[in-house]
């Protein structure tokens, strides 16, 4: 009898997963899905070139169309996944109707933190996590002149970088003493802020909003201490949250996610789960991982679908991460958390290039490389071979990157 596997959620995860699927040679059926009304797209340009105006929206699906109809690969869109039965192995639809499964992933993603102050229901209060987000604050962009950013993480940064682009003045609001602060060290904040000051962004850190205001529409932002920020547009970024609801409901185990093995496995012998969705672990670093990155997404979805097959395929990957910003390419490798030494390569101070190294007793953990692709292929394979490294020489402009190992 022909088997069937249900992927819930559209997203980077199932788009990868289901081509791995018939990769790993399962013959069965294969339905996907999602809420949203889009086959799966790139999340990544909403906040860079889809929002500055150099990509359009039909530019940005992960897969065209007829990709999927070649490989029998059926959607169900703008249908959300209500319940699972494990017992029965099937899931429950918001259309009502219920579908059997021989395999279920569980590929749902995150979400954004909303702020729950007063006024955020006002009209040009926005969040950016889907294309139609990215849609709802480009139109609002056509008669915006001010903008404000609550957040100033990677998501608050890039959307702060392109509105500027469009002569939109940006306000950048961040509760810590500093932006990027839960994601990199004091330098390369520090550089960030720097830069953006330098195109014509107003950074302002240690800023607590407490609410928004205006007459139907959001016209100025409060903050604690009492200041107050005019404003046609506010884009909040702060954080995320894993879709892990369907999963808690089902009795699959979650924590910070739902918990999978590193073969993508959850407790239940035919449910997978990849992607912003899981909390799993990593043998190179010792410890469990949340990411939200792509990167993740890719290979964790790959082994995902070696399990549905009956197949081990390990996911044991070092993370990385990257960010566009101007004409900043940042590319991140490693986790920096817990370092003890800091290097700084190239001028951060008054140049637009440069790399900061991690290091925990003498080897190298991560790197954050601007502007600097052949240094991240040298960290990406220095970090997972463990190999330690020669501090004068990665500091040394001279040495090629090939010779940073001992
Ligand atoms: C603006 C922005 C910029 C980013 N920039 C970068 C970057 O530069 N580099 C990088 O590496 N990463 C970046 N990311 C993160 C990256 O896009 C995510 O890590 C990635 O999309 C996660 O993929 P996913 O498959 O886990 O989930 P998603 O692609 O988010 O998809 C999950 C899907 O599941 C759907 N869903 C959830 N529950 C259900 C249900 N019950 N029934 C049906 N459907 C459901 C959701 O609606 C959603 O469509 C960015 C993200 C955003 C939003």
């Amino acid at each position: 009898m022909t088997q069937t596997c249900i992927v819930i959620g559209a997203s980077h995860a199932a788009a990868q997963l289901v081509f791995s699927l018939r990769q790993e040679e399962w013959q069965g059926k294969i339905i996907v899905i999602g809420d949203e009304a889009s086959i799966p797209y790139h999340h990544p340009p909403l906040s860079k070139t889809f929002l500055s105006g150099d990509k359009a929206a039909d530019e940005l699906f992960i897969r065209p169309h007829a990709l999927y109809e070649k490989h029998n690969i059926d959607f169900k869109l703008e249908t959300r996944v209500e319940s699972i039965n494990r017992a029965s192995k099937s899931v429950i639809l918001s259309s009502g109707e219920i579908l059997k499964y021989d395999k279920l992933a569980l590929c749902t993603g995150s979400r954004p933190r909303q702020l729950a102050l007063p006024g955020a229901e006002l009209i040009g209060v926005h969040y950016l996590r889907t294309i139609s987000d990215g849609e709802s604050i480009k139109s609002a962009m056509a008669t915006a002149k001010e903008a404000v950013i609550v957040g100033g993480g990677y998501i608050g940064l890039e959307t702060a970088a392109s509105l500027n682009s469009l002569g939109i003045e940006v306000t950048v609001l961040e509760m810590e003493s500093r932006v990027l602060a839960r994601v990199t060290s004091p330098e390369v904040a520090q550089f960030y802020s720097r830069v953006h000051q330098e195109e014509g962004v107003v950074i302002k850190t240690g800023v607590t909003v407490s609410a928004f205001e205006g007459k139907g529409k959001i016209e100025r932002v409060i903050c604690s201490d009492g200041s107050q920020f005019n404003t046609d547009l506010l884009v909040i970024g702060v954080g995320i949250i894993p879709n892990i609801e369907l999963a808690d409901a089902a009795g699959l185990e979650v924590d910070n996610g739902i918990l999978v093995d590193e073969y993508a496995r959850t407790n239940d012998p035919d449910i997978v789960a990849a992607g912003d969705c899981t909390n799993h672990p990593n043998a190179h670093y010792g410890q469990q991982l949340r990411l939200e990155c792509v990167p993740n997404t890719l290979e964790q979805a790959k082994s995902a679908a070696a399990s549905i097959c009956g197949n081990e395929k390990e996911y044991n990957t070092i993370p990385w991460f990257w960010s566009d910003q101007y004409d900043l390419k940042l590319k991140i490798v490693g986790l920096s958390q817990g370092f003890d030494q800091l290097v700084i390569r190239g001028d951060k101070d008054n140049s637009r290039s440069f790399v900061a190294f991690y290091l925990k007793s003498g080897k190298l953990i991560a790197a954050d490389c601007i502007n600097r692709p052949q240094e991240f292929m040298v960290c990406k394979r220095l970090i997972a071979t463990r190999s330690a490294v020669d501090l004068a020489r990665l500091q040394d402009e001279n040495t090629s990157p090939k010779d940073f190992a001992i």
